[in-house]
């Protein structure tokens, strides 16, 4: 059942729902109907400059980050029960403003958004670091991890509520103050969990939300001079304009882009374990993943054998109404990503590519949205547009291998580095993968699992910077060396270095 009503929400800042300065809204549509299901204000730079100032003031008066550490973990725990609680209504909400399907909103990463904030509220407990110690003989040394100030962060519109809470997680649980701005066209989650942390009780101006375009809002925040860390989830072109607007004042960056993950099939591989993996991996929230499997590698010997199970497969896929339970894939996000799809596509198939199967839209009875059948191509080169770009859609691209040597050099030669699988029963070649491929993720007999006690995060153009695990908590932290001088002797025996003659 899809969300009727239209939901109308404004900003979070400073504790307060507000308007845009500019009066102006953004109408949030159903990729899948085209019904309106929600309108949000159209921030401007003025709305981020109040957003950053409730920030910095909620930072410098210590309300979150000096709280008793038991009152923040039962906050942040309290928000991840509050999530479980209101799982049906977000997830459908989620559906409705990315058209994707409900069982995977509703039984995956809505729950495993909860599962992340858990984490991050109990990681907080048992922080490690270097032993304090006199490293010099003369001076105890210690190290205290701290929070960074007020830190700018910003979703794409994939998993917008998942997202949400991979940035706000670990901000949030190190102690700093957010600004956060959702993707323009899938805002509603994202205004709901601010809205969950107000009732859990996080503190006025920890957590505040901006709605808005990104090239007005994000790039404000990129920008703003009292913004110390910004952190982007998305696209590697967005992730470079954020690298140059954040320069003015050296902030630091995180930045999580693209993919275009390698799926290396050996000939002594499970095949249909692997098919299935492709299909799962390939296919996942109609292909808009941005660990996608999306360029499959063959070894030779197999290749037709694993094209015919991956075609069963592909074909299985049921494309239809987002919210219906035996639906596989919905929508894509909307009309342009579809054409986007569609034109990279075509562009292979005038290049000489063939389409196994799928390969043009989908026509879905009673659904006006953006819906694209699940594709697979083969007959194509490494340096085809199809192979090296981005497409983010349900699009698999096979091409056969040789050698071993020849498939991780094939699987490295692209300009991302986000995630990476490889299907074999042999435990050296695997081990060998694992050392060659050059991603920030490698699975051995499996694509896309994830768990909050493990990083994620990008090589080369896939970005820096880690989500999830203790290393993206790290991000969100800065090393202070504390040093305290123990003997009380005025005069030192190094100072004639700077200052004096040396002593006999
Ligand atoms: P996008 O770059 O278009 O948008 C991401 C966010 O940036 C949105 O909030 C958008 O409003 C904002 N934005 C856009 N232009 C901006 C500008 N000039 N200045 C500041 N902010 C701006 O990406 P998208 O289309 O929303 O998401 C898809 C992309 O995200 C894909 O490339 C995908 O691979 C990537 N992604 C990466 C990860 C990861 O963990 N590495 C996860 C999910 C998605």
């Amino acid at each position: 059942m899809a969300v009727q009503t239209v939901t109308e929400l404004k900003m979070f800042i400073g504790g307060e729902w507000v308007g845009s300065s500019s009066g102006e809204w953004i109408d949030v549509l159903n990729p899948a109907t085209g019904e309106l299901v929600g309108r949000v204000p159209a921030g401007t730079e003025a709305d981020v400059d109040r957003a950053v100032r409730a920030a910095r003031e909620a930072f410098r008066d210590g309300r979150w980050r000096s709280l008793w550490t038991p009152q923040r973990v039962a906050i942040l725990n309290k928000l991840a029960d509050l999530i479980d609680e209101h799982t049906p209504e977000l997830a459908e909400l989620e559906t409705a403003q990315t058209g994707t399907t409900l069982k995977l909103r509703r039984d995956s990463d809505i729950p495993f958004a909860a599962d992340n904030l858990r984490f991050f509220a109990t990681s907080i407990r048992h922080l490690e670091g270097k032993a304090a110690g006199e490293y010099s003989t003369d001076h105890t040394s210690m190290t205290r991890r701290e929070p960074i100030g007020v830190v700018g962060q910003i979703a794409p519109w994939n998993y917008p509520f998942m997202m949400a809470i991979w940035k706000i997680g670990p901000a949030l649980a190190a102690g700093n103050s957010v600004v956060l701005k959702p993707a323009t066209v899938t805002p509603l989650t994202t205004l709901k969990l601010v809205e969950l942390a107000h009732e859990a009780g996080l503190p006025d101006g920890v957590l505040n939300v901006v709605t808005g375009r990104g090239e007005v809002v994000g790039a404000a925040m990129a920008a703003h001079p009292d913004i110390d860390l910004i952190s982007l989830t998305g696209d590697s072109e967005t992730g470079r304009k954020i690298q140059q607007l954040a320069s003015g004042n050296l902030k630091r960056v995180h930045l999580e882009l693209g993919g275009k993950a390698p799926f290396i099939v050996f000939d002594d591989a499970d095949l249909d374990a692997a098919a299935r993996g492709a299909v799962t991996g390939g296919f996942v929230n109609a292909g808009q993943d941005c660990t996608a499997a999306t360029r499959i590698y063959v070894q030779r010997g197999v290749y037709d054998e694993f094209l015919a199970k991956l075609k069963g497969y592909s074909e299985q896929v049921r494309v239809g109404d987002p919210t219906a339970a035996t639906t596989d894939m919905g929508s894509l996000i909307n009309a342009a990503q579809l054409a986007r799809v569609e034109g990279f596509v075509e562009r292979a198939k005038q290049a000489g590519a063939r389409v196994v199967t799928g390969g043009s839209r989908a026509d879905v009875p009673g659904q006006s949205g953006s819906f694209f059948q699940p594709t697979v191509i083969d007959h194509l080169d490494q340096d085809a547009e199809i192979v090296q770009k981005e497409v983010f859609g349900p699009v698999l691209t096979v091409l056969p291998f040789d050698t071993e040597d020849e498939v991780l050099e094939k699987a490295n030669d692209i300009r991302y580095g986000l995630a990476s699988s490889v299907w074999t029963r042999d435990i050296f070649r695997a081990m060998r993968a694992a050392k060659t491929l050059n991603f920030g993720a490698v699975w051995i007999n499996d694509h896309l699992p994830i768990t909050s006690e493990m990083p994620h995060g990008g090589f080369k153009q896939s970005g820096f910077g880690k989500d999830m695990s203790m290393y993206s908590f790290d991000e969100y932290t800065q090393v202070k060396h504390v040093m305290i001088e123990l003997t009380g002797v005025a005069d030192k025996g190094w100072h004639y270095t700077i200052w004096g003659d040396a002593k006999e």
